[in-house]
Order: C-alpha cells, then sequence, then structure tokens
C-alpha cells in the first residue's frame, strides 16, 4: 500500500491565504522566498560596492550555512525511509525494474541532449572568440590557485569502478557518509525484501519507515519556514563575496551559458510535460518554483531534494513510489544544466585557446560528460569537477578552468535550477507512463 503523504507542506506554498487581514499583508511561502532572494542579491550588490563583504561573511552567512545544513540535515533519513516506503508498497519487483529502467534511460538521454545543446549553442555563438592575450592574464590571475590545483587533481573514476561503488560494503556507513547511489541502492533491496518475508514480519518494519517518512516531511515544512531568511542570507553572501568585474570581462560566456540554460528549459522541458503527461506546462512550472528557489540559493541538488520531493509528491502529484526513486536518481545522476554549462565551457576554453575541436572530439565531449554526470553528487561546483575530466579527454588545456573560475558559483546557481528542473519532469514522466499520476 502507497502510505499517505500529509499535505501540509503544499498548503503552505499553494493554497492562497484564507483572509487578508488589514493591517498585516500575508504572502504565500515562494513569495516570500523569492522576495528574499531578490532582496539577497540586491544586500550583496550594495555590500560588495560599499566592501563590507567581510561583515557580511561573518555575521549574514551563518544564518543561511545554518539553513543549508537543516535540510541537508533530512535529505538521508527522508530519502532512505521513503524509498523503502515506496518499494515495500508496490509489491511487483518488475514494475520497479521498469521504473528504474525507465528513469536512468531518461536521465542519461536528456543529458546528452543537454550537452549537444551546450555545443551546438557555442559552435554557433562562439563565446570564446576576441578574448585578448591581457585578458587572459587577468582571468588567470583573479581565480583562487588552490582551489584551481584541487579541481585539476581530480581524476575521473571509471564506468565499472563507478557502477561497483554502488554497492555499499556498510549501508551503515553509506548512511553516515550520505552517499547517494549506495543509500539507493541499500534502500530498493531492504524495501524488495520487505515484499518478499511474510505478512506479519513486514508490517511493523514498514509501518515504521511509513511514520518515520511522515515525520521527515513535517520536519521538511518546518524547516521551509526558515527559508525566507536562509535564502537571504545566502544570496546575499555568496554576492556579496562575488566581484562584478569578472563577469563583465566574461560576459559572452556567460551569456551564452545562461542563454542555454533557458533556452533549454523553456523548450525541452515544456515539451517533454507538454507530449508525456497531462500536466499543463504553467502548471508544471508553478508546482516546481519552490525547489527551483532553493535550488538557485543553494547551488546543490542535493540539498534541496526534500523541497523537490515534497514539490513532486503536493504540486505535481507524483506518487511517493515513483518520486522516491527517480529524484533521489536524479540528484545525482541527472544534470541537464550542468551539460549544457560543460559542453558551453569545453568549447568556450578550446576557443580562448584557437583550438578546433572536429566532430570526433565533441562526439567524446557528449560521452564523457553523460558518463561523468553517473557518479558525481549534486553538490556545489561538481560541474566544474567534471569538466576536468571532459576537457582532459580531448586535450583542451586544463588550466583554461583557472579562466572560468569567477563566475563559477553564479554559474552554478543558474545551472542547478535547471538539474532540478529536470528531475522534477522525470518524475512526472514516469509517472504518468506508469499512468499513476499527471
Ligand atoms: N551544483 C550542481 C547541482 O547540485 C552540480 C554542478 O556543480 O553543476 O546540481
Amino acid at each position: 500500500m502507497v502510505p499517505k503523504v500529509p499535505n501540509r507542506y503544499a498548503d503552505a506554498i499553494q493554497s492562497p491565504p484564507k483572509k487578508k487581514p488589514l493591517t498585516r499583508l500575508r504572502l504565500q511561502l515562494h513569495t516570500k522566498v523569492l522576495l528574499a532572494l531578490v532582496l539577497g542579491i540586491a544586500a550583496g550588490m550594495a555590500a560588495a560596492h560599499l566592501g563590507w563583504s567581510e561583515q557580511v561573511s561573518i555575521y549574514v552567512k551563518p544564518i543561511g550555512q545554518a539553513f543549508l545544513q537543516l535540510i541537508n540535515m533530512v535529505v538521508v533519513p527522508l530519502v532512505f525511509a521513503s524509498l523503502v516506503t515506496g518499494v515495500a508498497g508496490t509489491n511487483d519487483v518488475r514494475k520497479l525494474g521498469r521504473i528504474g529502467g525507465k528513469t536512468i534511460l531518461y536521465y542519461l538521454s536528456t543529458t546528452a541532449v543537454a550537452v549537444t545543446f551546450g555545443l551546438v549553442l557555442a559552435n554557433s555563438l562562439q563565446p570564446g572568440a576576441g578574448l585578448t592575450q591581457a585578458d587572459q592574464e587577468r582571468l588567470l590571475a583573479a581565480s583562487p590557485s588552490a582551489t584551481v590545483d584541487e579541481v585539476l587533481t581530480r581524476d575521473a573514476p571509471g564506468l565499472s569502478e563507478t557502477l561497483l561503488n554502488t554497492i555499499p560494503r556498510n549501508p551503515i556507513r553509506a548512511l553516515a557518509d550520505g552517499n547517494m547511489l549506495q543509500v539507493i541502492f541499500f534502500a530498493l533491496l531492504l524495501g524488495i525484501a520487505l515484499t518478499v518475508i511474510p505478512r506479519e514480519k513486514a508490517g511493523p518494519v514498514a509501518a515504521f519507515f511509513d511514520g518515520f517518512n511522515e515525520a521527515m516531511i513535517a520536519l521538511i515544512h518546518l524547516i521551509m519556514k526558515l527559508a525566507p531568511y536562509g535564502v537571504f542570507a545566502l544570496s546575499a553572501s555568496i554576492i556579496g563575496q562575488f566581484g562584478v568585474g569578472i563577469l563583465v570581462l566574461l560576459l559572452k560566456y556567460a551569456i551564452v551559458v545562461i542563454l542555454g540554460l533557458a533556452l533549454y528549459t523553456i523548450t525541452a522541458f515544456s515539451l517533454i510535460v507538454r507530449c508525456f503527461s497531462n500536466l499543463g506546462i504553467r502548471e508544471f512550472f508553478r508546482g516546481i518554483r519552490p525547489a527551483q528557489l532553493i535550488a538557485f540559493s543553494t547551488s546543490s541538488s542535493s540539498a534541496t531534494l526534500p523541497v523537490t520531493m515534497e514539490c513532486a509528491h503536493n504540486n505535481l502529484g507524483v506518487p511517493n513510489e515513483i518520486a522516491s526513486l527517480t529524484l533521489p536518481l536524479g540528484a545525482t545522476i541527472n544534470m541537464d544544466g550542468t551539460a549544457i554549462y560543460q559542453g558551453v565551457s569545453a568549447l568556450f576554453i578550446a576557443q580562448v585557446y584557437n583550438m578546433d575541436l572536429g566532430l570526433a572530439q565533441q562526439l567524446t565531449i557528449i560521452l564523457t560528460a553523460t558518463l561523468a554526470s553517473i557518479g558525481t553528487a549534486g553538490v556545489p561546483a561538481a560541474g566544474i569537477m567534471m569538466l576536468a575530466i571532459v576537457l582532459r579527454s580531448v586535450g583542451v588545456p586544463l588550466e583554461g578552468i583557472a579562466l572560468i573560475f569567477g563566475i563559477e558559483r553564479i554559474l552554478d546557481m543558474c545551472r542547478t535550477v535547471v538539474n532540478v528542473t529536470g528531475d522534477a519532469c522525470c518524475a512526472v514522466v514516469v509517472s504518468a507512463t506508469e499512468k499513476k499520476g499527471p
């Protein structure tokens, strides 16, 4: 039996306020979060202008950090409990395999399409052309070399290593480390085992996880009340530290990445939602908005996961058994926004170094970026780490990464929104094809 999930969070973000008191303006939560985001960006810009970056990082950043830690706190227990509950409730292992298969196929194919999209855009708009030698030197001097070194020394795990790594040697450690693929793997098997053993033995365990799952959802509901403060603090502190000068120098590149993200979101997701589900396009985007706002301010699909699950379940009508499998998998292996970013960035760097990448090399980029996305967690800056792997595969100088470091964070914020939207889109499509949802 699929557990019923309380609708309280949905009420908080969706339903109009009952009666507006005359003296106090009551805003819906997602409007407050949006407002907090805009105010945070403005405050951050003002702080950067006044030279208060340090004060912002001392006094404002911890508030954002506390909010981030609170939602991170819920990720592992929520994913584990909801997946066990969802799988135990399915009672049909074959169906589960079908859902998993569709999900992985969807994720890998959309990621490949997204890298291609980025490559096509960068080939036609040539963002790297026209950057002078002096500009290059300025950019290289501005990037923090310690962080760049960290990126450059990362090695790509092989495919078999990535697949083997999904089997936890110790499930408790997997939970403690928050290793999402391992947690998913163990939760799936535990859920399946519960459907195999006698009902009277499985019942109490399934009921425990069901109750635990509901408690986690109630916790998210509480934490989300703090979202406006957290989002304000996160955006103010990020923008406060980030100079606008670099942005101007890299404006063309940044515009191509953001244009790619926006075009892909508008065309691909709308098309997929329209063709494969009964959900209206506006309804889809309205339903996922709270998760997009959190994704923008945290730059992390994994940290946004509890909110994405809530939105998919309560606003988009995706049943728990599907949301609990597709979304945690998506937070780890599906990164459409990151894929677009990698396509554009790889070509941008090649163009800056006057390298001509042929068709074969661009196909290698598509393959490497798609495979690299599997084992990479949805955390801030994961995309730029993966970019090193992609560049290495086609022999583009890794030092080029230093050129784009200055605006990494702002692009990370934007691409995470697309990553999270892609995960929700998959959940909607899979539930529609299973005739279970929108
Ligand atoms: N921050 C992104 C995410 O969490 C990954 C990336 O760095 O591109 O989805």
